[in-house]
Parts: structure tokens; sequence; C-alpha cells
């Protein structure tokens, strides 16, 4: 399989790990958006997080919750944007999930989840409800 991040994983491609544990390994983006932008990479190959079993997921998001403590610790930010990109359409471009990072300051200029999108619905929030509602047995 030629997957750039199980590469990073298996270190034989170089990146600059900030922490490493069984279920995952941490690395700063090589194209950083701001001061700490830090990628949790599972080290199961999984492309989304369809894809990652079960038994994998508290791992991973135990090491997200670490990571942000250690990266507050070090860098001292007012907060922290952390996010999956899913699927080309959301700007996922290697199809190996990775969970975002990023610290944020108060005058970082950014914005919040709300600014990848506005697109609001025509349709009410009753009406959006129960059309997922009858898909909710099928999970
Ligand atoms: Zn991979």
């Amino acid at each position: 399989m030629d997957c750039f991040f199980c590469k990073i994983i298996n270190k034989d491609v170089p990146s600059k790990i900030i922490y490493e544990d069984k279920s995952v390994l941490a690395i700063l983006d090589t194209y950083p958006r701001v001061l700490g932008h830090t990628l949790i990479l599972p080290k199961i190959h999984a492309e989304n997080i369809f894809d990652l079993p079960d038994d994998e997921i508290e791992g991973v998001f135990k090491a997200v919750k670490k990571v942000a403590k250690l990266l507050e610790k070090a860098l001292a930010p007012d907060g922290f944007t952390i996010g999956i990109n899913h699927g080309k359409v959301s700007g996922q471009t290697i199809e190996h999930l990775h969970i975002h990072i990023m610290p944020r300051w108060l005058d970082d200029k950014g914005g919040s989840i709300h600014s990848v999108v506005n697109n609001p619905p025509k349709e009410d929030l009753d009406e959006i409800k129960s059309l997922i509602e009858k898909f909710k047995s099928k999970i």
C-alpha cells in the first residue's frame, strides 16, 4: 500500500514526532497553519473514522487529549481547534485518518469550525431530525 502517513508511521519517511504511543504517532504538520499545528496519526491504516476499528477509538482520542495538553503546556495558546477533514470534499488530501490539533490565539485572525462552510439548509430542523432518525437502527 502506498500511503504517505503509513510511511511516516513506519519511519520510512522522516517527520517531526512530538508524541508516540501504541495507538498513534503525533507529528508537527509539515505545512503548519499556526504555531504547533499537529497531526494525530492512528498507527493502523484507516481512510477515515468509519474505517477505524471501534477498539482503536479510545486510544486515538486519549492521545488527542494528551497531545493538546502537551501543546497547552509548551505553547500556552488561548484555545484549540481540533478537527478532521473527512473526504475529498472537506479537504482531506491524504487517505489516512488524521486529526488536526491547531493551537489558537486571540489575535490569530482565524475562524471557528463554523467558518468552513456557510450553506444553511432550506428544510426546517424537525424535518431534518425526522429524516435522520429513520436511519438510527441502521448504524
Ligand atoms: Zn496509511
